[in-house]
Order: structure tokens, then sequence, then C-alpha cells
């Protein structure tokens, strides 16, 4: 079953302190990491986590109570179809197959699911049909 992704923004001075080795260490969830960012501004982690429910909202406690910002990506893009043309530009740029192009009817279908929230898709659509969705502050 997949997991429940979560964008985690660390601020400069948490950005090199092992807060996300003390996910493995001390839930009993398991942690994929999808994509990292590290910067002047601070550090950005993509991540998967799977596991009983309330094990994974300790995790989430903990990383708040150690100042990351969390935010679970459930629609962290989202498609106008009105706008849509099916050009399929967002299909040769998306790292994961988010979007792929049904060859019978040459429609683009999104996999949302899939998302890791790089942001590649958001000014790449010609006619502007995909947004920043909503997602939760948690
Ligand atoms: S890039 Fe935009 S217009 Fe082209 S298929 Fe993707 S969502 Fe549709
Ligand atoms: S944000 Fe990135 S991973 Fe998500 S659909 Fe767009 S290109 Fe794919």
């Amino acid at each position: 079953m997949a997991g429940r992704k979560f964008l985690l923004m660390f601020p400069p001075a948490l950005a090199d302190q092992p807060i996300t080795q003390r996910l493995w260490r001390d839930f009993d969830i398991t942690v994929n990491i999808l994509k990292a960012e590290i910067d002047e501004s601070g550090g950005r982690l993509t991540i998967e986590l799977g596991g009983k429910p309330e094990e994974i909202s300790r995790a989430i406690e903990f990383l708040i109570a150690s100042k990351v910002r969390v935010e679970e990506l459930r629609n962290y893009v989202r498609r106008d179809m009105k706008k849509c043309t099916d050009c399929g530009m967002c299909v040769s740029i998306c790292p994961v197959k988010a979007y792929v192009m049904n060859p019978s009817d040459h429609h683009v279908v999104f996999h949302l699911e899939r998302c890791v929230a790089c942001g590649n898709c958001l000014d790449a659509c010609p006619p502007g049909a995909l947004s920043r969705g909503r997602s939760s502050d948690i």
C-alpha cells in the first residue's frame, strides 16, 4: 500500500541536524526519501511514510516539535481539464511518470498519487492548465 507523502521544510539552523535519521531510529515506520534539496534558505525534503497511522502521527508530532514545517502532499498539482490540450509536455517533464499518454485515445492521464512535488510541471504547461493545488499544513 502506498504511504503518505509529506513535504518537510527545515530552517537553516536545522538543515544539518540528524532529525530525519530519528524517524528511522525512534519510530516503527518506513521512510522513503523521494526528493531532497538544501540551500542557504534551509532544506526541503519530500518523504513517503508507511506504517500504522498512529505511529506516523507520532513521527509527525516529533517533526513539528523539532520546528520542522510539515505539509502533507495530497493535491500538490491541480489540472484544469478545460485548459488541457493533451499536448504531452508534462509527460516528458515529470520525473516519476505521473502523467501518461493513453495510446488509444491520446489523452494524458494524471496519476496524482505518483507526484513527488518537484514542481517541474507547473510552469511547463503551454496553456497554463497546471497549478499548485491545495495541500494541508499540519
Ligand atoms: S502540459 Fe498541460 S496541456 Fe499539455 S498535456 Fe500536460 S496538462 Fe495538458
Ligand atoms: S510536480 Fe513534479 S512529480 Fe508532481 S506531477 Fe509535476 S512534474 Fe510530476
